[in-house]
């Protein structure tokens, strides 16, 4: 079956065509600068159909999308109800999901009569317990604004823990695993018997380890400390957050792991600071996260940093498992998110 994945971003729209089942790659593409001006592309449906006149014989697509609350935690083909929950969770990821949307809703047009199905970067994260996804916080928050963490990369995360179980022989029912997705965006998830139980992306993909630009875990009154110090508003203060702390804002000179090592590697104090940060945050969660599943038998490193960057997986490595009786099993998957939603998109329709 010639399945289409598409994740559409917010001026971006990235696809992988498949044949499924087999997961043979028939063609891919990434199309840029959608709605900016000189671009070839005034919005998704003409960037979509530029896509559709490169490809043919599509029969199934397969859509990425961040946010699914707690309205999905499996994959869904696509009907008008799905799209007005998809709406509603809007307003959890307003950078994500309507670019996301607009894909569905460009799809549909362009291509009437073939099914389509979504799948959600929270889905995965769904099986985590109450007491790992509330927050300190009045709970009525939770009820009334659905404020607790739901954690992201779910698709990765999953893809690499399926992977790890097939590559090590053993049932993936019965293991304890720990995921790190470490690229632009860095999330590590505990994943305890075939599912999620906690991760450190939180009620945005701002929690958690430091990233290329976004800060991770800090003191919640700093935001507010911040606000008065540098005069900022709300969204002021989030773009500080998201767009200039991370590796980008410790090191003053960028979010690109490879340039901060080798600028490291020359004695650059900022960057060694940056690093040595980065490195540090995902120690303490991989120790918090062994020491909730009672142990841990493999750890597995995946995207950019985690798949290419042996200087760091080895410096997150040193020392950390020594007092184990059993070492867990490290390993690197390279990820395959688009191949794992033509998988699940495929398999959902294919049921019997
Ligand atoms: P994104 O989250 O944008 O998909 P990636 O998974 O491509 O990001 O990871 C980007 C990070 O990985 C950057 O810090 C980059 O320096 C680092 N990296 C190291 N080696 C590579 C590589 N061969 N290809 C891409 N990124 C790499």
């Amino acid at each position: 079956m010639r399945t289409l994945v598409i994740n559409s971003g917010s001026s971006s729209i990235k696809y992988k065509l498949f044949r499924m089942p087999g997961g043979s790659v028939l063609g891919k593409g990434l199309i840029e600068h959608i709605g900016e001006k000189g671009s070839s592309f005034q919005d998704h449906f003409t960037g979509l159909k530029a896509i559709l006149t490169k490809i043919d014989g599509v029969e199934l697509v397969g859509h990425r999308v961040v946010h699914g609350a707690e309205e999905f935690s499996k994959p869904v083909i696509i009907n008008e109800a799905v799209i007005k929950k998809i709406k509603q969770c809007c307003a959890l990821a307003p950078l994500h999901n309507p670019a996301n949307l607009t894909g569905i809703l460009a799809c549909r047009k362009l291509l009437p009569g073939i099914r389509q199905v979504a799948v959600f970067d929270t889905a995965f994260h769904q099986s985590l317990p109450e007491h790992a996804f509330i927050y300190g916080l009045p709970y009525e928050y939770y009820r009334k604004w659905g404020v607790r963490k739901y954690g992201f990369h779910g698709t990765s995360h999953q893809y690499v823990a399926h992977e790890a179980a097939r590559i090590l022989g053993r049932p993936y029912q019965k293991l304890r695993l720990i995921t790190c997705h470490l690229g632009n965006g860095c999330s590590i998830a505990c994943v305890k018997h075939g599912k999620s139980i906690d991760t450190s992306m939180g009620f945005t993909p701002l929690e958690g380890l430091i990233m290329g630009t976004r800060c991770g875990d800090i003191d919640p009154a700093l935001v507010t400390y911040l606000m008065r110090k540098k005069k900022l508003d709300a969204q002021g203060i989030e773009d500080i957050l998201n767009k200039s702390s991370g590796l980008k804002g410790v090191s003053g000179l960028s979010n690109d792991m490879r340039e901060l090592e080798g600028k490291a590697s020359r004695n650059n104090a900022r960057a060694r600071l940056a690093i040595d940060m980065f490195v540090y945050r995902i120690k303490k969660y991989i120790g918090a996260y062994t020491a909730v599943m009672g142990g841990c038998d493999a750890l597995i490193f995946t995207a950019g940093i985690g798949e290419h960057q042996e200087g760091i997986r080895r410096r997150i490595c040193k020392g950390l498992f020594d007092h184990l009786k059993q070492r867990p099993a490290v390993l690197v998957i390279p990820t395959q998110e688009e191949l794992m939603i033509a998988r699940q998109s495929y398999h959902l329709v294919a049921k019997p």
